[in-house]
């Protein structure tokens, strides 16, 4: 059972603005509610798309999402950029792992405003417990969405730490605090699975 009270303090200690809500839709409408009339950059994310955020946004904003056909590069330069996390510890400490290292970035600097949206299912209770999670749950489902030769993607039972070619755990990115030069970083807790 995830206490979101406790978990919003230790968040909010840590320099980030916390959001909840019960159900995706209404987290949908509080971002559509808050990103108005600005240029956002989309993580690759399949908790965006289980949100089907792009096109909520993209009626009155400039977004920019590779999966939607953008340009990495461009989406280094918006104002708003928008992801979820591999993993959130209950002790505060946020965990993505990534194989090209756009997503990554965009969460340490270069834009005003970060949002991380996160679902029930990506919540473990320390540091071990959302880094186990991430490397052995969202990593292998990742690998086999991607449909790459790793074996990690054949059994999808856990990380072998491969060293295959096509191995998309490159980096590990983990924020113990929000990094300073981001000016607003909001964490949209979410009380459902989404994403892996
Ligand atoms: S290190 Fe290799 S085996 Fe482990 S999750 Fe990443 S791609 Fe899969």
């Amino acid at each position: 059972m995830i206490d979101y009270e406790k978990l919003t303090q230790t968040l909010e200690k840590l320099g980030y603005q916390v959001s909840h809500f019960s159900t995706s839709k209404e987290a949908a409408n509080y971002l559509d509610s808050q990103i108005d009339q600005t240029s956002v950059a989309f993580g690759g994310s399949i908790t965006m798309k289980d949100m089907d955020l792009y096109p909520l946004l993209a009626k009155h904003n400039q977004v920019i999402w590779h999966w939607e056909g953008g340009s990495q590069m461009d989406a280094i330069n918006t104002q708003v950029y928008i992801t979820s996390v591999n993993g959130l510890a209950e002790t505060g400490e946020l965990i993505n792992i990534d194989g090209t290292g756009n997503r990554v970035a965009s969460t340490l600097y270069g834009h005003n405003r970060v949002y991380f949206v996160v679902g029930s299912n990506k919540i473990a209770p320390d540091y071990d417990a959302a880094l186990w999670r991430a490397r052995n749950i969202a990593s292998p489902k990742n690998a086999q969405r991607l449909g790459i030769n790793t074996p990690c993607a054949a059994k999808g039972d856990r990380c072998y730490n491969c060293q295959s070619p096509d191995r998309i755990c490159r980096a590990l990115v983990v924020l113990w605090e929000k990094p300073k030069g981001t000016e607003k970083m909001e964490i949209v807790l979410v009380d459902e699975p989404l994403g892996y």
